[in-house]
């Protein structure tokens, strides 16, 4: 870069680890937002206006509307690997490169998958709520009875990078894997995740926990809705650690109320952070909000490489002009 040439400036559209933003500024004028709020399209239009580059959350929404009050506007950063968020092709037609975080945090999300599978089966969080509220009132044979995880059979739905870590923790359990993407897995994937590729409806019937893991597309909204609901088991558990809007949450809450399953464990919803009164009244549900990744370790790795992405984006650093994660590329 010209030396005498003005730094870009840079929008961080939420808070960042200090150590991790000192990497930016080494590079860039750096405009950081001190508190997580959830920006609107034109908000994101007035931040990113006079900015070359942005490290921004999950939520925080670019399309062709922002885009076209964003002449300056080069690269954008996702600190996650979901990109919802972001309208790729708008972006691409624009020349604006887009990235996102995968891999780093696929074991820390599956771990996660795995803690609402027990949360819920096991009634963890209602027993705690039990305990809490001094209901308690001495040893009862009788309290708390929820299904078992261990030998039964785990339903993926997204056998990808943290379908696969999901599925890969079942063994300890002694849980057959089934499991459905569009296209079948590489015969190395299945053997590693002890796992049997199947059809959608299948998935549906047979799984006793459905754990959905694919991304939010247009063909991915309301993957689960009414319809899906019904095929599954009255004692099955449905696990959603993707995406909110995904599963359809107005079927589902009938489902829940009317006990057509067992239950659900929900860390991501349709209009989040709204969560539907309805869905907060019921005991049969799980909810957690969006934390997936939320392990230090994993958070520090995702805020890392999408740092990584926004300086090689925009052509500094080791990988200049070669971003590690280029949302498209292949
Ligand atoms: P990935 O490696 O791209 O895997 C996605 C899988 O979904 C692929 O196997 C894909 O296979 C399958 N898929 C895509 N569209 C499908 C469809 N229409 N029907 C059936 N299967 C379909 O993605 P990943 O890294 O595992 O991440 C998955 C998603 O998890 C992310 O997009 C993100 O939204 C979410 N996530 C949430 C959290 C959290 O905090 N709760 C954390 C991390 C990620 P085919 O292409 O063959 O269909």
């Amino acid at each position: 870069m010209n030396a005498g040439a003005p730094r870009p400036r840079i929008w961080v559209s939420r808070p960042l680890f200090d150590d991790i933003l000192a990497r930016l500024r080494e590079h860039f004028d750096v405009d950081v937002e001190s508190e997580d709020r959830d920006w609107t399209r034109p908000q994101m239009a007035e931040k990113l206006r006079d900015k070359t580059g942005a490290i921004l959350g999950v939520a925080d929404p670019v399309d062709a509307s922002v885009i076209a009050q964003t002449p300056l506007l080069r690269a954008v950063a996702n600190r996650g690997v979901g990109y919802n968020n972001l309208d790729v092709a708008a972006l691409a037609k624009a020349g604006i490169v887009a990235t996102n975080t995968p891999g780093v945090l696929d074991e820390t999300t599956a771990d996660f998958a795995w803690a609402l599978m027990l949360a819920t089966a096991r009634r963890v969080t209602e027993a705690e709520r039990f305990l809490r509220a001094g209901q308690w009132k001495g040893m009862s044979f009788h309290i708390m009875l929820g299904g078992d995880v261990h030998g039964k059979t785990l339903g993926v739905l997204g056998m990808g990078r943290i379908g696969q870590a999901i599925a890969r923790r079942a063994a300890g359990f002694r849980m057959p894997v089934i499991y459905h993407n569009r296209s079948r897995a590489a015969a190395g994937i299945e053997e590693d995740c002890k796992a049997r590729y199947v059809d959608r409806d299948t998935l549906l019937r047979e799984a006793d926990f459905l754990v959905i893991a694919v991304p939010m597309t247009a063909e991915t909204k309301h993957a689960i809705g009414a319809a899906e609901l019904t095929l599954m088991k009255r004692d099955a558990y449905l696990i959603n650690i993707a995406r909110g809007g995904v599963v359809d949450d107005t079927a589902l809450v009938a489902a829940l109320k009317e006990k057509r399953i067992a239950g659900a464990g929900l860390d991501v919803f349709e209009h989040e952070p709204v969560v539907p009164d309805e869905m907060l009244a019921l005991d049969n549900v799980v909810l957690t909000p969006h934390i997936g990744s939320a392990s230090l370790a994993t958070r520090r790795a995702m805020a890392s490489l999408a740092v990584d992405n926004l300086i090689a984006a925009l052509g500094y650093g080791p990988d200049a002009g070669r971003p590690p994660n280029v949302i498209g590329a292949r």
